[in-house]
This record gives structure tokens, C-alpha cells and sequence, in this order.
């Protein structure tokens, strides 16, 4: 595999012995007096409120400082990767190679860049972008999908900030909870909990989504409205992984129903406001023309020929997901909507329906993400 990761690290002369007890020493080592010392944010991510990368989620969490783990740090270049593995003085460990790359995260509460182990980020961006409460192998798709978003992200940068490679906020990379967060949000469960998140870390060890022997461009979302979208009818780009597939079960979600009242003024207004369309509030329900994707979202909507995209009207209004219908009413427009989030990829909660009707973390990802390979990064 052809990576040019540039910025990794990988620690020599550290091996964690992976043993049935790996789960108590990371909680211990968390909770710890030598381990990482956490800030508690302000708030906690609402119930629910789970999400997806760059589309919506859960607020950004306090970043833990970077573990004190390394004795010696190379710079794991090309030619060590296209090898399969690091060569000369560098051991790679047998078990948890998570634990041996060094990523740089921008935490956006303090505005630092502060390095962690890929192990260490993945458990507090699948705690920010999944419930505990959801199936193992739900977890395990997630912890992958999260994974991979990290390594694409290593031969470039975080967009928020140049000299990382992630960021804490999930409105630019991914959601992060610091593990003093989830010692706050889980109380008594806390340990639990963790335990199952770095399960899902730790038995997926290294594992990202390849296509063409490079990490895909993940993304993935909260709630589908019974489908997702191929990624070209979302976003700009084509990318061929991405396709409209079935994603059932999600029907009595909370997230899958949602709704916004706007009297015809207001809708009007925000039009003009927010998109630069005039139109009278008289002639909206003649002058609308909809087209959708095959996933059941808006692609357009036009306004007397002036056209936008679904996901333009989405963010003007605030709706939860571009799959919405207008239904123009005596007083008011009401507008009806289904699923929440982007579409594009793995819905969670879809993946954890899967999970529950049996299926692997594979089955899960091999579902969302069309024709990927399942490797591991080294
Ligand atoms: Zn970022």
C-alpha cells in the first residue's frame, strides 16, 4: 500500500503487552495520576444527539494533554509504509498498532495542537460520535469509519488548523469526548462504557476503508430516512463508493421525524435572507419545482426558475436533513422532514439496527460503503 503519510510517528522501544486485563489498565491509566489530566467542558452532548462528521453531532469536548508514553519518536516516512511495515531500529508492536501512531490534534476549547496515540483519539471520537448503548459491532463499523477519517487526514491537515492533522470539533473533523467528559456524562457507568468503546478501538485494531489501496473520504451520518445518497448528490464530489442503499429500521428514531412551521412571510423572508431568492409569499407554493435524489432527498428546489441545492434550503431553515416536503397550509407552510444528517455513507443508527439483526462490523461497513477493502493501514 502506497501511503505517503507524512507527520506520522511511531514509537519504538514501547510495547504494551495486549492482555485480557488491556481494559483496566486503560481505564486505570486514564484515571490515573500520571495519566492524561482532563478539563471538564461546560456542557454535555445532548441525549441523542449523536452524529456525523461535518454535518451535525455533538458539541466539541475538552482534549485530553498528549499521553507521556513515547521513549523515542521516528518519523514513519514512505518507504517504511510501502514495506508493510517500519524496518530497521523501529519495533512495531505485534498487537495495537493504534497505540504506536502519534497524531496531532487541535483542540478547539484551548486552541493548542496537542499529540495523542491514534488509539487514544479513536475511543473519544467514537465516544463523541456514537452512544455506548449501541451494539458492539455498531461501534467497531464506527471506530473504522473514524479511523479512517483520521489517517486521510494524515497526509493533509485539519482545515481549522495547519499543524494538525484533526480537530475536536465535529462541524470540521470529528466529535471528541475527553475521558474526564465521559466519566462526567457516564457516572456510574463510566468504566463500562469506556470499556466497551475501547473494545470496539481494540479489536479493529489499524483497520481502515481502502479503495484503490488509499483511505476513502468517510463520511457518515445520525439517521437515514429509510436511504442514503450517493456522495455526488449531496456534496460536489463523485466519489464511487458512495451509493444509494437501503438503510431500514430507523423508522421510530427520534431523530427520524422532525418538522419547522413557518408562516409564508417567514418563509419568504429566509429565502431572500439566507439564499438571495425573491419570491412573493403569495406565489411560493405555485412558483416551486422539487427534484430528488434517489434517496428521497431534495437535490433542487427551485423558486420562479431560480434554482438551489436540497442542502442550501437544509442549512437556511435549519432542517435536520434535506429529505423535507412542503405542505402549504391556510396560515402557514409546514415542513415535514425524515432522518437527520447529511446521507451520505453509514447512518449509525442504521448501523446499529444491522448489528442487532446480526450482522458484523464488516457486514455493516461493506453495506454503507461500496466495494471498499478492510485492511489495515500498515
Ligand atoms: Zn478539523
Amino acid at each position: 500500500m502506497r501511503l505517503k503519510l507524512v507527520n506520522i510517528f511511531i514509537i519504538f522501544c514501547f510495547i504494551i503487552p495486549f492482555t485480557a486485563s488491556m481494559y483496566i489498565n486503560i481505564i486505570t491509566a486514564f484515571a490515573g495520576t500520571s495519566a492524561p489530566v482532563l478539563s471538564l467542558p461546560e456542557q454535555s452532548p445532548a441525549a441523542g444527539s449523536y452524529g456525523n462528521n461535518a454535518a451535525n453531532g455533538t458539541p466539541s469536548q475538552e482534549l485530553p494533554e498528549p499521553p507521556q508514553k513515547e521513549s523515542n519518536i521516528i518519523e514513519l516516512n514512505d518507504e517504511k509504509l510501502s514495506n508493510g511495515s517500519v524496518s530497521g531500529d523501529a519495533i512495531v508492536p505485534e498487537n495495537l498498532l493504534d497505540e504506536s501512531v502519534i497524531i496531532k490534534v487541535f483542540d478547539r476549547s484551548t486552541n493548542e495542537v496537542v499529540e495523542m496515540t491514534l488509539h487514544d483519539y479513536v475511543i473519544c471520537a467514537v465516544a463523541g460520535e456514537m452512544p455506548a448503548t449501541f451494539e458492539l459491532e455498531a461501534l467497531k463499523a464506527q471506530a473504522v469509519a473514524a479511523r479512517t477519517f483520521t489517517v486521510s487526514h494524515l497526509k493533509s491537515s485539519c482545515s481549522s488548523n495547519a499543524a494538525a492533522h484533526v480537530c475536536t470539533y465535529h462541524g470540521c473533523c470529528q466529535a471528541f469526548v475527553s475521558v474526564d467528559r465521559m466519566k462526567k456524562n457516564w457516572g456510574a457507568q463510566f468504566e463500562e462504557k469506556l470499556a466497551k468503546i475501547t473494545a470496539a478501538v481494540e479489536q479493529t485494531d489499524s483497520l481502515v476503508m481502502l479503495y484503490n489501496d488509499l483511505p476513502i473520504t468517510v463520511f457518515y451520518f445520525s439517521t437515514s430516512n429509510g436511504y442514503t445518497d450517493a456522495c455526488q448528490d449531496v456534496f460536489v464530489k463523485n466519489l464511487p463508493y458512495y451509493k444509494s442503499v437501503e438503510s431500514p429500521g430507523e423508522e421510530t428514531a427520534s431523530g427520524y421525524y422532525s418538522y419547522v412551521k413557518l408562516s409564508y412571510k417567514e418563509f419568504a423572508d429566509t429565502l431572500f435572507s439566507k439564499l438571495g431568492i425573491a419570491v412573493s409569499e403569495n406565489d411560493i407554493e405555485n412558483s416551486v419545482s422539487i427534484t430528488r435524489t434517489d434517496g428521497g432527498r431534495v437535490k433542487s428546489i427551485s423558486f420562479n426558475g431560480k434554482s438551489v441545492k436540497g442542502t442550501q434550503i437544509r442549512t437556511a431553515f435549519g432542517l435536520k436533513s434535506a429529505d423535507f416536503h412542503l405542505t402549504f397550509l391556510e396560515d402557514y407552510i409546514l415542513i415535514e422532514v425524515y432522518g437527520y444528517g447529511h446521507g451520505v455513507g453509514m447512518s449509525q443508527l442504521g448501523a446499529n439496527y444491522m448489528a442487532k439483526q446480526g450482522n458484523t462490523f464488516c457486514d455493516i461497513l461493506n453495506h454503507y460503503y461500496i466495494n471498499v477493502d478492510i485492511k489495515s493501514y500498515m
